[in-house]
């Protein structure tokens, strides 16, 4: 007997049939005499579309009622899919984050898992029962509901498993695994059947939604092996874990690219020390993370700063810098949301010099202009017109994949 975590993503509930399926796999786990704790996530669209009903009624809610809102949706995936698991005959209760002990800070919108207390799971479980919780959401201190960010599902699944000490802990998604870059946009892409922790949070951040960055990051600290499968295709996936077996020797593992980045840009501000402390302390006391950041050499005693953040902490990013503005003494700031973010990922990277050039050069060769490039040992990204980014992906990961060139 395992203790298994199965986790399904909203496109695999989003409706009747796909319910009674995912019920069916789940039933299958437990009758193969496993214990079964399923997260899911909510119904399809169901999240847009709340946040949709929210902006009809005010542009820029606070985030605690944001939560409150969103957090439905999964509260109602899991009634349902008890229920179907209900008619397949199997003992099953549903649980939302009070319920499963979940606990995060106060961080609404982008909260994190601070302890759980798996003591209810775990008479659940004592009872035989399969266990449905509902993915994305916590409670605070004052119990509040939080949630963990847009696909924080995942994140709440890898905690749970870390929690129960589970011997397994699948991810059943819309796709069978975990590709060279997205299959939707790069229909060449080849599938990974394993893929080291470090890279997979590499190209998480970087904007491959099959996984949520912070569910990575959990599952390294916690050794906790992943699998990334289809819910609707019934073949091995992509295993995630600590030493990954490679077949050829190829220097990246895939491309990611983010579309949810605002570029803002901070101009004239006067070159003395203290300056880049000053603007990125701010933000960081309002939570809000930023990403490439770059700052030009300084002329006629000032510098500009530009940075990126997640489109959704623009607003606040440039309101808090606002407030500060006499004191940074800077004469513009302007914010661009129509930029997206290309990276190649690799710990082989590491040892093939040149790899950054080539990803300049596929970029070059389809007349694509690169406005900010980062690097770290394993990852080059760099900040392109979000109009281009299908082109700069495919080009991309052709330099790279296509004809295994460079690689
Ligand atoms: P779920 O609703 O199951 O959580 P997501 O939409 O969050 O599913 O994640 C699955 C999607 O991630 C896929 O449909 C695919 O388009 C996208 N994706 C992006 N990059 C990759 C990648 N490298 N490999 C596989 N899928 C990827
Ligand atoms: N329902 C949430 C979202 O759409 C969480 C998740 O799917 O993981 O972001
Ligand atoms: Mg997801």
């Amino acid at each position: 007997m395992a203790l298994i975590v199965q986790k399904f993503g909203g496109s695999s509930v989003k409706d009747a049939e796909h319910i009674r399926n995912v019920a069916r796999i789940i039933t299958d786990t437990y009758r193969a005499n496993n214990d079964v704790v399923v997260v899911l996530s909510a119904q399809g669209d169901t999240t847009d579309e709340l946040i949709e009903k929210a902006h009809e009624i005010n542009e820029s809610p606070s985030r605690r009622e944001m939560d409150m809102l969103l957090s439905t949706g999964e509260q109602a995936s899991v009634a349902l899919c008890a229920m179907a698991i209900e008619k397949l005959g199997c003992p099953v209760i549903s649980l939302n984050a009070w319920q499963a002990g979940i606990s995060t800070d106060s961080n609404y919108s982008n909260a994190s898992i601070k302890t759980i207390n798996d003591e209810r799971l775990r008479a659940e479980l004592d009872r035989r029962n399969i266990v449905i919780v509902t993915g994305f959401q916590g409670i605070n201190r004052r119990y509040d509901i939080t949630t963990l960010g847009r696909g924080g599902s995942d994140t709440s699944a890898v905690a749970l498993a870390a929690r129960i000490r589970a011997d397994l802990c699948q991810i059943y998604t819309d796709v069978d695994g975990v590709y060279t870059g997205d299959p939707r946009i790069i229909p060449e892409a080849r599938k990974l059947d394993e893929i080291t922790f470090d890279e997979m949070l590499e190209l998480a951040s970087a904007g491959a939604q099959v996984l949520h960055n912070r569910s990575v990051e959990i599952a390294k600290r916690f050794g906790i092996q992943l699998e990334v499968l289809s819910s609707l295709d019934p073949k091995p996936g992509t295993i995630v874990k600590e030493v990954a077996k490679k077949l050829e020797s190829t220097a990246i593992s895939g491309v990611a690219r983010d579309e949810n980045v605002a570029c803002i840009a901070i101009t004239h501000l006067e070159d003395k020390p203290g300056v880049a402390y000053r603007i990125f302390s701010l933000l960081a006391q309002r939570k809000i993370n930023v990403d490439i950041i770059l700052q030009s050499i300084g002329r006629d005693n000032t510098k500009d700063i530009t940075f990126t953040v997640a489109k959704g902490y623009a607003d606040e990013a440039i309101e808090e810098l606002m407030e500060h503005k006499d004191e940074l003494n800077f004469a513009d700031i302007s914010c661009d949301t129509n930029v997206a973010k290309i990276s190649i990922v690799g710990s082989g990277m590491i040892n093939h010099p040149g790899i950054a050039s080539q990803l300049f050069e596929a970029l070059y060769n389809v007349g694509i202009n690169i406005r900010m490039i980062s690097t770290s040992e394993i990852k080059v990204s760099v900040l392109i017109d979000a109009k281009d980014s299908d082109m700069a992906i495919r080009a991309v990961h052709h330099k790279f994949f296509g004809e295994r060139a460079g690689a």
